[in-house]
This record gives C-alpha cells, sequence and structure tokens, in this order.
C-alpha cells in the first residue's frame, strides 16, 4: 500500500533542475530550444522526450502529471486545463460517428449536455440508463458502443453504482468503463481495483483546493484492449502502438494537440500544491461534513438531510465498500419548497453563496435554478434535481462555526 503524502512529495523531477529547486519550477514558455535540427526533429516525431511546444507538453505540466502517475500507478496521465476538457476529450477521442456511449441522466450537467447535444451533432447517441440496475446498461450496450460512462457519487442526487458490477457488464461486450471520480479523491477510491479503465477527473475541485484555479485530470489504467473498440481510429492504432496504447497515443497526439486544452504551466504549479494537501484536506472536511450532516439530521426545520456519509442513507454500505469510511465532503438538505431554499441561501453569513465544490471555504447552492436552471422542468424531474435541495460543500473553517451559521440562517428562514 503506497502512502499517498510520500509518494507526492518524493515524487522526483524528470531531469535535476539546473538551479536545485526543490518545488518544481514554473516553466512559463511558448517554445523549446533544440541544439541541432536533427534533435528538434527527434522531439518533434516523438523519437525522443525532449519538450518543443507547450501546447503538446511543458515540465512544469508534466511534473503534475507524473505525480498523479506514480501515486495512482495509471499507466498515463494528461492534465488538462478544466474538467470539462478532460471530459471532452476523452469522449472525443473514442467516439466516432454511428457509435454510442451508456451512460446516465444523472449526471454533471455540461457532461450531460456535451453528450446530448454536442456529441448529437455529430451522429453520437447518449443512451441513458438507471446504473443501479447493470442489468438495464447491458441491455443498452450494442456492438457500436464505445464507452459506458458514470460518476462515482452523482451530484446532487448521490447515487452510487456498484462499480465492480458495472465494469464486469462492460468488459463482458469488450467495452471500457470511464468513471468520473472527481466526487471521490484516487486517495480514497482505487478505480482501477473496480474495473475502471480510464478515470477523468475535475481537479479544480479537491486537488486544487482552495479553489484557485481550473483542472481537469486524465488517467489510463492501461487495461483496455482497444482492439475490441468499434472505432476505427482506435482499432488500427493498436497495430502500431500496441492493444493497450491506442487510446493515450490518440488523445496525447492527436485530440490534445488539435483542440489545444493542455493544462497551462502556472496552473500545474497550482495544483501540484494542492495535490501535497490533498489528503490532509480531504480527511478534515469529509470528517467536518459527517459531524455537521449528523447534527442536523433531527432538525426538525429540515425535510431530509441526504449524505453517504449516514448509516441509514440508501447507498451508505456500497460508498463504504468502494470508498472507505470518508465520504464526500458535501451533502444536501430538503427545505420545505423553493421559497424556503432562497431564504434560507440569502441569511447565511459565513458559508458563501458560490459554485463549486471542495473549496477550502463552506459553500451553498440551489441547484436547481442554477447548475440546472437552464434544462426544463421535465429535464429536472428526469435528472432528480429537486426545487427544495440545497447542496453544501463543506470547507475547513471549524465545524462548530459552519454548523452555528446553518442554524442561524434556518431561525432567519422562519422569520
Ligand atoms: C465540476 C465537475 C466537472 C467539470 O469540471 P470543470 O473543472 O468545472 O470543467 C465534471 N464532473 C464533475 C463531477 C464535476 O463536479
Amino acid at each position: 500500500m503506497k502512502h499517498y503524502e510520500t509518494e507526492i512529495l518524493t515524487s522526483p523531477f524528470a531531469k535535476p533542475d539546473a538551479y536545485g529547486a526543490l518545488t518544481m519550477p514554473i516553466y512559463h514558455t511558448a517554445a523549446f530550444e533544440f541544439p541541432t535540427a536533427k534533435a528538434m526533429s527527434d522531439a518533434f516525431c516523438g523519437r525522443s522526450p525532449e519538450h518543443s511546444y507547450s501546447r503538446i507538453s511543458n515540465p512544469t505540466v508534466q511534473n503534475y502529471e507524473w505525480r498523479v502517475r506514480r501515486y495512482t500507478s495509471a499507466m498515463s496521465v494528461t492534465a488538462f486545463n478544466t474538467g470539462m476538457a478532460a471530459i471532452a476529450n476523452t469522449l472525443l477521442a473514442i467516439c466516432q460517428q454511428g457509435t454510442n456511449i451508456v451512460s446516465s441522466s444523472h449526471l454533471f450537467g455540461n457532461t450531460f449536455s456535451f453528450m446530448k447535444l454536442t456529441l448529437a451533432q455529430f451522429g453520437v447517441e447518449m443512451r441513458t440508463a438507471n446504473l443501479i440496475h447493470p442489468e438495464e446498461v447491458e441491455r443498452m450496450i450494442d456492438d457500436n458502443t464505445v464507452a459506458i460512462f458514470f460518476e462515482t457519487i452523482t451530484n446532487p442526487q448521490q447515487e452510487v453504482a456498484d462499480i465492480a458490477a458495472l465494469s464486469a457488464v462492460a468488459h463482458r461486450h469488450g467495452v471500457p468503463v470511464i468513471a468520473d471520480t472527481t466526487m471521490i479523491p484516487f486517495t480514497a477510491f482505487h478505480a482501477k481495483d473496480f474495473g475502471v479503465d480510464i478515470e477523468v477527473i475535475s481537479s479544480t475541485k479537491y486537488i486544487s483546493g482552495g479553489a484557485t484555479g481550473l483542472g481537469g485530470l486524465v488517467l489510463d489504467y492501461g487495461t483496455f484492449d482497444w482492439r475490441q473498440s468499434p472505432n476505427q481510429v482506435l482499432k488500427s492504432r493498436t497495430k502500431q502502438v500496441g492493444k493497450r496504447m491506442a487510446f493515450t497515443a490518440r488523445l496525447k497526439t492527436e485530440i490534445l494537440t488539435n483542440f489545444g486544452a493542455l493544462m497551462t504551466p502556472h496552473e500545474a504549479y497550482m495544483q501540484c500544491l494542492g495535490l501535497e494537501t490533498l489528503q490532509l484536506r480531504f480527511q478534515q472536511q469529509a470528517s467536518s461534513a459527517l459531524w455537521i450532516a449528523q447534527q442536523l439530521k433531527s432538525e426538525p426545520r429540515i425535510q431530509q438531510v441526504s449524505y453517504t456519509g449516514l448509516d441509514d442513507h440508501p447507498f451508505h454500505a456500497i460508498s463504504v465498500r468502494q470508498f472507505g469510511q470518508l465520504h464526500a465532503a458535501m451533502f444536501t438538505i430538503d427545505l420545505a419548497d423553493k421559497q424556503q431554499c432562497y431564504r434560507f441561501i440569502d441569511a447565511l453569513q459565513l458559508i458563501h453563496r458560490a459554485t463549486n465544490l471542495f473549496d477550502h471555504r463552506s459553500l451553498a447552492i440551489h441547484p436547481a435554478s442554477t447548475i440546472f436552471g437552464l434544462f426544463t422542468p421535465e429535464q429536472r424531474n428526469d435528472m432528480d434535481v429537486k426545487d427544495t435541495t440545497i447542496r453544501l460543500s463543506i470547507g475547513l473553517e471549524a465545524k462548530e462555526d459552519i454548523l452555528a451559521d446553518i442554524l442561524q440562517a434556518l431561525d432567519k428562514m422562519q422569520e
């Protein structure tokens, strides 16, 4: 078992730094110089590992990717400038006109919109199943299915699928498994052990910490044999790079460079700082979230507290089995109606009215009228996003102070 902080803090640089820097410097440069024409050609044609241009690769970004790879043992890690870029580029590398993705309607809003609207324009079909029932997923898979895609904990519904069971179904049909694991960090969930082939993460959330900036990660565990893919480009790539490398090879040398969404060096530096304290912060925030949720459970002015960390939550047992004793530092509360939700949110004094998750600061949002505000009431109904729900992301402030703010806002709500 690797120890997270030790792995992250002892991760070596690819080359010794010229000045002996202890922290990886920010290589804020667009291009890199070569001693000879031959060296330049070798770098451009992938015959040497040197950096040539920062849209393709950069030492600071690579350091971030390698630190994540060192802990997770992923075969390859690619850093994007947002979580959405990580998701979009992954799907663009896998889809082709006439193919389909099997997923759920309980998805992060932009991921849903990317599949349902954007990819549909290019002849890629999104199929939605109830992921709690792997047999439903199985019925939707056909010869043109390029991937199954799901989130480890859906937000705000907090639904948790049996990931090993989903992977077994997908692999039985020769389909790769892509998981958006943003809600539960890789320190707590070892995706590869549950059959996940590709992990996508919005590192804007837990990893960045403090909402300093945006980032996304794609981890390829090298576990899928791409000769099985209905995507012709990936299938034929296996002949040049091997059956396990086709996705990463296409992602890094075609999709990433053509869409131009590699993380910037400055952001990679910030995300590395976040990586170093990730586990400390996660433990603190997740423990506070559980304590606060427990205190609120018997609060008569709250209709329902929904949190996978509470032992009466329908997905508590499976969460513990897959993610361990710490749960996401986020839960939802339901109030009587939308008006009460607004009055409550307006009365908060310490908790910030903002989107984002796992910031150092505690945050509150009314998902139905914000993140999901542009969907129709019917779509929101399908997604199980209710008008009565408030999402709370628990930060690093003292848990007693966060609770006190919630209680005073409940008082004001009723005035
Ligand atoms: C925030 C989020 C994303 C998108 O990430 P950005 O960094 O905002 O682009 C994707 N999936 C989940 C589950 C998220 O919470």
